[in-house]
């Protein structure tokens, strides 16, 4: 049969079959049921999903080196580009990082691939290591006396002072990179960046729409980039004490796709530990950064390596830091976080409470009145307190010292906690408030829900009206109906663990998992909860209009102020606070998860793992970064390299990072049990059935097909008469051979959450929608009528839940 002939005699199938739903659905016997049960018993949270997410989904795993080989052999034949020692070299840098394989290990496979006469491979790891990072750059090593708290060059001298150093008191030391030739290396694969767009779009989807970057648009007329920051100590052993402290930068005008790829992080320096900076030191380490920065405010010329040696300039700025809270504290020169005026973005003081085990600890309860009466921080706050601090210092030294400590005191209050310069104060665009950013990972995931959840769970606060200890069991039950897409970042595990909960997994509790608490809290303790995650909601929505930026505004006052109310001054600590900063933050850069640490811990997370060796790990970090965006740069530089094996590389080893918007299907296992409903829909027509099928790189399947699996990748929201509905998929089938059609059960009206911002008024939020029937409705739609993959949860109370993600581009 002709194709045209085909698609029109299934565009009848379909019309046929929409009418007769239409009509006699209800006198066919279609088994709601089967729609509606979930048999949580049957979920085994050790099941994963069983397909991953790889457009190759046969090929197993062991037979990769064979794979590889044939493959290094065969294109070695017939391209007329023969494949490199350094795309092989590439290859084997991938292979080490996707399995985190030791240096031995890839000495191992390099004398495999030798025995087999592989062409062109190294000769060693060693000697695979030196020709690939050869151009990269050396860190400048730098020692900090301890005698003049100076930069040293010299490990054996202070060149500053002269003072010696000795095997007791050993300086320490950082290394630093300069950044310029990164960002000229991230242009030349990413050249599209450049001119500077301008944005004037209503609602703000990216970091380019926020406050600060319009700002920086309006008043720059050049073509600029501009940077985020971030500083964080991770432990390369687990256990241990040391830390190491990267400074990372992501340029801004990336692709949020391509901003926070391995091959674009701009590594500035590193703290080799063993233990955390202090204040002074960390402006010290930062030092070198600063100094190339504000020269790179001015202007730099960036040249291509490309055969016409073209070249571009453009102006950059660092406009935000996105840390955890005591990263910040020392970057920013405040005290502590818990201690008094520990806030990075406000002036308050807080004040002691005592706790139940005779301890005391610092509330940052507040009144309204309160929190429109404290200053925020700001540049303009910090030279003014400064300033003041300083001219304080002078007036001490005019005091005896019986009289100097009462008044060191009352000028620390005056001085709201500033202990010294913050050294991001020199760069033009860096605001020593509003830059560093209220992040939701650390504040609100860890920070405020974690509160709430050790209230509520704590065994030490059983006897408190909030308590619900007693229900952890059932909410554990209750939980694992929430139905998850597989692309989920981080399935959670068992509730009991909640304790254990990383920041994917409170996040997935926060936002899809709230409505299990329903009717398990007290009415006020969820009216409560339930703006942390309507707000929470809103901050990660892919698009934010302005006017939700005053509700998740009011939304953060409502719950930060009533927090004290409902669970005691004694709990509303710092993070609790902070989730009042968070929609400023949204104000200046926009949706949460363009820079949120969830992104930059990523990347921690990756260097981590593969640092392997037990003593000079910053070494090893450094090397291991360098040879894998070195990796990724060849793989992304196509004309110099043959092109099946690029390709090759990138669907085994990138497939991630390829955006494939195509909408090509792929059908999957092949179901014998026919559908009735189908079957009537469908008259007269050779139907087959499948439990999977892929929508370019996205997988969907039957919810007969997710029974009793943890991930459930058959709740969708679809087109069908112009409106989005949320779904199920019930079948999937073609009709005669034709493209695939989905049989989606629905529920036709449906209820919008409503959460209380205030005594006087309410916010409907839509992409949260229930309903108290189980009447579904049944359509059958063409694939292209396929929106995104959605979350669904039935309460016990009988009511279904239909959750839209807010975003899509939430990372791991
Ligand atoms: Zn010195
Ligand atoms: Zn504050």
């Amino acid at each position: 049969m002709k194709r045209w002939k085909q698609q029109r005699l299934q565009n009848q199938a379909i019309q046929i079959g929409q009418a007769l739903y239409q009509q006699n659905v209800d006198e066919v016997n279609i088994n709601p049921e089967m729609d509606d049960i979930i048999d949580i018993n049957s979920i085994n949270i050790n099941n994963t999903i069983d397909d991953p997410i790889i457009s190759n989904v046969n090929v197993s795993e062991s037979r990769f080196l064979n794979d590889a080989i044939d493959k290094i052999k065969q294109l070695a034949c017939d391209g007329p580009n023969i494949i490199t020692e350094k795309d092989i070299s590439c290859a084997l840098v991938l292979l080490k990082k996707r399995h985190r394989l030791s240096a031995r290990c890839m000495d191992d496979i390099i004398s495999l691939l030798r025995t087999f006469n592989v062409p062109n491979v190294p000769s060693s790891w060693y000697r695979l290591k030196k020709s690939l990072t050869a151009t990269q750059l050396t860190p400048i090593q730098s020692f900090i006396c301890s005698e003049c708290q100076e930069v040293s060059t010299s490990s054996a001298l202070c060149s500053q002072c002269n003072c010696h150093f000795s095997s007791t008191n050993k300086p320490n030391y950082f290394f630093s990179f300069p950044i310029q030739s990164q960002v000229e290396r991230i242009l030349h694969y990413n050249r599209d960046i450049l001119p500077t767009r301008r944005c004037y779009a209503v609602s703000m989807k990216d970091i380019c729409d926020g406050a600060l970057h319009q700002k920086l648009q309006s008043e720059i007329q050049e073509s600029f980039l501009t940077l985020t920051l971030n500083v964080d100590g991770i432990q390369p052993n687990k256990g241990s004490q040391k830390t190491i402290w990267p400074i990372l930068l992501v340029i801004n005008e990336l692709p949020l796709k391509r901003r926070f790829a391995i091959e674009n992080i701009i590594l500035a320096g590193v703290w080799p530990g063993p233990s955390k900076p202090s204040r002074t030191e960390m402006s010290i380490f930062f030092r070198p950064l600063v100094e190339e920065l504000v020269t790179l405010e001015q202007g730099a010329k960036f040249q291509y390596q490309d055969d016409n040696n073209s070249s571009t300039s453009a102006r950059i700025f660092l406009i935000g830091a996105c840390c955890d809270k005591p990263a910040q504290a020392l970057l920013q020169f405040l005290p502590e976080p818990i201690a008094a005026f520990g806030c990075g973005r406000c002036e308050v003081e807080g004040f002691m409470v005592r706790t139940e085990k005779e301890g005391n600890v610092r509330s940052f309860a507040m009144t309204l009145d309160a929190v429109e009466e404290t200053y925020l921080r700001s540049n303009m706050r910090f030279d003014v307190l400064l300033d003041l601090k300083l001219l304080h210092e002078q007036i001490q030294q005019s005091f005896p010292m019986r009289k100097r400590k009462s008044l060191m005191e009352q000028h620390r209050l005056e001085e709201k906690g500033i202990l010294g310069p913050c050294i991001l104060r020199e760069l033009s665009y860096f605001d020593v408030g509003r830059s560093f950013m209220a992040d939701t990972l650390h504040n609100v995931y860890i920070g405020a829900f974690k509160r709430l959840l050790q209230l509520w769970f704590d065994h030490d606060y059983r006897f408190q009206d909030w308590s619900i200890s007693t229900h952890l069991g059932e909410l554990q039950l209750i939980f694992r109906g929430l139905r998850l897409p597989s692309t989920t970042p981080r399935l959670p595990r068992c509730l009991i663990s909640y304790s254990k909960f990383k920041a994917n997994e409170m996040r997935i509790l926060l936002l899809f998992g709230h409505a299990i608490f329903k009717n398990i809290l007290k009415k006020k303790y969820y009216t409560h909860f339930l703006k942390l995650v309507v707000m929470m909601h809103l901050s990660e929505s892919r698009e934010i209009h302005p006017s939700y930026i005053n509700v998740i505004s009011r939304l953060g006052k409502s719950f930060g102020i009533n927090f004290p109310k409902l669970y005691s001054a004694r709990h509303c600590v710092q993070v609790v606070h902070s989730v009042l900063h968070i929609s400023d933050t949204i104000n200046d850069f926009g949706p949460v998860h363009t820079f949120t640490t969830f992104q930059f811990e990523n990347e921690l997370g990756l260097l981590t793992r593969i640092t392997k060796s037990t003593r000079r790990h910053a070494q090893e970090l450094i090397g291991n970064l360098h040879l894998i965006q070195e990796a990724y740069c060849h793989l992304n530089n196509f004309d110099f390299m043959n092109s099946n094996f690029a390709n090759y590389l990138f669907n085994r080893f990138a497939c991630h990072r390829k955006s494939d918007d195509s909408k090509h299907y792929q059908l999957g296992h092949l179901r014998k049990e026919d559908d009735s409903l189908v079957r009537l829909l469908f008259p007269f027509t050779q139907i087959k059935y499948y439990q999977t099928v892929h929508v370019g790189r996205i997988r969907l399947c039957t919810r007969t097909y997710a029974e009793g699996k943890v991930a459930d990748d058959s709740n969708i929201i679809f087109i069908f008469d112009n409106v989005q509905y949320p779904g199920k998929i019930r079948s999937i089938f073609t009709i005669d051979d034709g493209e695939p059609h989905l049989l989606v059960a629905y529920i036709a009206n449906l209820t919008p959450l409503t959460c209380e911002i205030d005594d006087t008024e309410n916010f409907v939020y839509d992409n949260i929608l229930f309903a108290t029937t189980t009447k579904w409705s049944y359509v059958p739609i063409e694939v292209k009528a396929f929106v995104e993959k959605s979350i669904f949860f039935r309460s016990s109370a009988g009511i279904s839940y239909f959750f839209r993600q807010p975003t899509l581009d939430h990372c791991s």
